[in-house]
């Protein structure tokens, strides 16, 4: 699986320019490592995480610690590992029965489909899961995961469009109980028609479960497009205003991103990046890992 990583990964702005740097540079001197400033900006990594690893670099270069370009990319690879590794904190659904995870995020960023690798995931691993279609703003969205539910085998608790999302989701707990699931996944729209509706929505929806489950939800997960870049970002600012964010899921890091949005983000915010999408088979999402991550970026 993590030889998958690289393959995906290396289409990426920030695999592809490194890649290019050292061939085309495989000196050291300040302007590698001005280059690998510049790449390292262009590829979303962000202006201050770039500059700070640059310039421990760049005092440790100039102290002769590294022999050739391969010491230089080891003192890379580490000094990149060493800032994902904090928010490598997987998500296991134990602990309460039913686990609740309250899956929120902008429409269009995969979270449907994340729903669904997850539903796969756990039920794979054994456990019973259950679904609730709780983005009701959305008639596609609904039909979206019953379908994918009937063709996996996994319970979806639906209403019709336009159904009140708490209720919903209070439902799918209380099923969830009674048949003795072990974990809960709850979708919820991703835009209504007001930033204030979406606050109203969310909190209602955890002072709904609370009253089934005070601890519930256990995790809120937030699903990000990794092709967003910095808006990425913005998003996760928006949406920690209107609910408890506990983890991410940064998805479609395969595609056309950047590659270096994660690092942003662990510098951020240092919430725990739970899941990377890398594709868009049930296995193409993977539980974070920051050296199979940073191994993929890397020449
Ligand atoms: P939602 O509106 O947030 O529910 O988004 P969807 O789950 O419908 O996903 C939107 C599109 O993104 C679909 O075409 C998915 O197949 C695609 N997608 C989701 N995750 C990934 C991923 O990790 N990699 C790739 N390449 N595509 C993805």
């Amino acid at each position: 699986a993590k030889r998958g990583w690289r393959e995906r990964l290396s289409g990426s702005a920030f695999a592809r320019g490194l890649s290019a740097l050292f061939t085309r540079h495989p000196k050291l001197d300040d302007e590698l490592l001005d280059e690998l400033e510049t790449t390292l900006i262009g590829a979303d990594v962000g202006v201050e995480t770039s500059s700070a690893l640059v310039e421990d670099l760049r005092r440790r270069m100039h102290k002769r610690e590294f022999a050739d370009a391969d010491a230089l990319l080891a003192a890379l690879r580490q000094a990149l590992v060493a800032r994902l590794a904090p928010v490598q904190q997987p998500l296991r659904p134990d602990g309460a029965k039913p686990f609740v995870v309250l899956v929120v995020g902008i429409n269009g960023v995969g979270k449907t489909t994340t729903i669904g690798k997850l539903a796969r995931r756990w039920r794979d691993e054994g456990r019973e899961v259950l679904l609730a279609a709780g983005d009701t703003f959305r008639a596609a969205a609904v039909e979206q995961l019953k379908t994918w539910g009937e063709r996996n085998g996994v319970p979806v608790i639906a209403q019709g469009q336009g159904a009140d999302a708490a209720s919903v989701i209070f439902d799918a707990l209380q099923a969830a109980r009674s048949r003795g699931a072990d974990v809960l996944i709850a979708d919820t729209a991703g835009r209504l028609h007001t930033q204030g509706g979406l606050m109203d929505e969310l909190s209602k929806i955890a002072r709904v479960l609370k009253k089934l489950d005070p601890d519930a939800p256990h995790e809120v997960l937030m699903v990000i497009d990794g092709t967003t870049g910095q808006n990425a970002l913005s998003q996760v600012r928006q949406f920690r205003q209107l609910v408890g964010v506990t983890g991410l899921v940064v998805t479609k890091l395969d595609g056309t991103a950047k590659g270096g949005v994660v690092f942003a983000l662990a510098r951020e915010f240092g919430l725990p990046i739970r899941f990377v999408g890398l594709g868009e088979q049930a296995t193409d999402l993977q539980p974070f890992d920051a050296e199979a991550y940073v191994d993929g970026l890397l020449p």
